[in-house]
């Protein structure tokens, strides 16, 4: 499987901003952010897409919405509310083949997505 940037992040091999990390998921704050908030989570196993899943990951995925439920409650964004969003592939806009949640808030935000 092909290495990418978040991989690398979640060796600690290159730096990024983290705000939550544990033995299954690392999060951090997105380079370009499109909301005041705006955190990825990714899981340490390296799954390209949410196409590559499979069943023994489901427990990982749910750590991966519980850690983002933790770090909105964390950045003062639970109450008010915030979007999670996974991009799966190139008609989604997906960018960084290495699973990861986008967790967006501090701003009103339009449905339907772009
Ligand atoms: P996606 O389009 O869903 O694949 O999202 C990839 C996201 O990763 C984009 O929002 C980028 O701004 C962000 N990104 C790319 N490289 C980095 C990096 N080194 N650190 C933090 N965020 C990054």
């Amino acid at each position: 499987m092909s290495d990418t940037i978040f991989g690398k992040i979640s060796r600690g091999e290159i730096p990024a901003d983290i705000v939550y990390q544990d033995e299954a998921v690392v999060a951090f704050r997105d380079l370009n952010p499109q909301a005041p908030t705006h955190v990825l989570v990714i899981p340490r196993k390296p799954i390209p897409t949410l196409n590559a899943l499979e069943a023994e990951d489901a427990e990982l995925v749910g750590k991966l919405f519980l850690a983002a439920r933790k770090i909105a409650e964390q950045e003062g964004i639970a109450a008010a509310g915030y979007r999670t969003v996974i991009n799966c592939n190139a008609a989604a806009g997906q960018t960084v083949f290495h699973l990861h949640l986008h967790l967006l808030g501090g701003r009103p935000m339009g449905w339907p997505p772009g």
